[in-house]
């Protein structure tokens, strides 16, 4: 689960890692009123306005603006809150509709009052699932993408490698202020920014926190400025305060809506849909769409209890996708029984009505045999199959 940039702060606040002040709002008045306790604070009218959304590259797209003074605040924040914001990584990039911005965070600019003085490091931390290690990455290259930075200068990026038993250690924290190029007070502050930062890593079960730029100030202070925080959403369950910051209005509609149904779906670019129980089988479905030539719109694991209610729920969220040109369902009845199923996916298609789109529907396990003939028989749109095999012939035959 990803979190606003404000959000993640919060959570590295509480792990003492040095943010700077800022407070976040959803209308221009509070925003303004933000701004100027901010002023009061500081004794300074400079500001960072931020958009904030899903997505990096914020500054790109114009989510990003440092006012000097409470009109160009006011007026950035104008501008800002509400806005389609397309940065390179919204859906469809700049080209795409953006995302609109609901949220703004007003905050301390971090590089005054010395910004020539300033230095921008990038550091993320994540999991290297080939090493089964969390691997702190970094460089100097701060502030830019740093996919580039790896393509075109691969030497300016670091890594160091945490031992899962030993867990951070001192040299680990030394090894990153050493690469980037710090000596003294600097060096003692990331060591220590390093520590802290990966404490949080750890304590709110984070999947991804990437802080890019890490800003070194004129007083060798180091601060998080930018902050990309994803949690594993399987160990929410023992995070409430984080859970609750979950943001539907960032997700697929679609994906909330089916956890809401306890139906794990996934919506992806292809043309046929599918749904299938059991995360295993729904990728193998996947593979055999491939093979017919096809390509999976979804991934959609209707859970061990494919009953009425959730097949048509599914077919629902299936059917609103307007490049569904065919929906495979494969489901094993081992729990179910096949029989059930077939009379679920019949009552569905009815309740429906006006389904366009062919459906190939293969079940297997106990009672297909009595399936396949309900379905056969049912004299719907509906073709059947009782291996993997035939469902992709089918499949094929449909598609061509
Ligand atoms: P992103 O574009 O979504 O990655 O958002 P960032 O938070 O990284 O901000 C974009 C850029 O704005 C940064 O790379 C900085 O160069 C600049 N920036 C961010 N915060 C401040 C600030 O407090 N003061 C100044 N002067 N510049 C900032
Ligand atoms: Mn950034």
């Amino acid at each position: 689960m990803n979190l606003h940039e404000y959000q993640g702060k919060s959570i590295l606040t509480k792990y003492g890692v040095p943010i700077q002040n800022g407070y976040a709002a959803d209308t221009k008045e509070e925003a303004l009123a933000m701004y100027d306790k901010l002023a009061e604070e500081t004794g300074s009218g400079f500001a960072v306005i931020k958009a904030q959304i899903h997505a990096g590259g914020r500054g790109k797209g114009g989510g990003v603006k440092l006012a000097k003074n409470r009109d160009e605040a006011q007026g950035y924040i104008n501008d800002i809150l509400g806005m389609q914001l397309k940065t390179p990584q919204t859906p469809g990039g700049m080209e795409g509709p953006g995302k609109q911005v609901n949220k703004i965070l007003v905050a301390e600019d971090a590089y005054a009052p010395d910004f020539d003085a300033c230095k921008e490091y990038y550091v993320s931390i994540l999991m290297d699932r080939a090493r089964k290690q969390n691997v702190i990455i970094h460089s100097t290259q701060g502030g830019m993408d740093i996919e580039a930075v790896a393509e075109e200068t691969p030497h300016l990026v670091h890594k160091t490698y945490i031992d899962p038993e030993l867990g951070m250690q001192p040299f680990n924290a030394r090894e990153v202020a050493f690469n980037l190029g710090l000596s003294g007070t600097a060096f003692k502050n990331m060591t220590k920014f390093i520590y802290k930062l990966y404490a949080a890593y750890i304590g709110a079960d984070a999947a991804l926190i990437e802080i890019n730029p890490t800003l070194h100030n004129a007083n060798d202070e180091i601060i998080a400025v930018d902050c990309k925080f994803s949690v594993d959403a399987n160990a929410l369950y023992r995070h409430k305060d984080i859970a609750e910051m979950r943001d539907k209005t960032e997700e697929d509609a679609v994906e909330v809506e089916a956890g809401e149904y306890g139906l794990n779906y996934v919506n992806l670019d292809g043309n046929v849909g599918c749904m299938v129980n059991g995360a295993g089988l729904a990728m193998a479905t996947m593979d055999i769409i491939k093979l017919s030539g096809g390509e999976p719109a979804n991934f959609l694991d209707v859970g061990g209890t494919a009953d009425a209610e959730r097949v048509e729920k599914a077919f629902r969220m299936i059917l609103s996708d307007e490049k569904v040109e065919a929906i495979l369902i494969n489901i094993f009845g081992g729990i179910v029984r096949c029989d059930r199923v077939a009379q679920g996916v019949i009552d569905a298609y009815k309740n429906i009505g006006d389904i366009k789109v062919p459906i190939i529907v293969r079940l297997q396990g106990t009672n297909a045999v009595e399936a396949k003939q309900m379905i056969d028989e049912s004299g719907l749109n509906v073709r059947s199959a009782i291996t993997l095999q035939d469902a992709a012939d089918v499949v094929k035959d449909v598609l061509s």
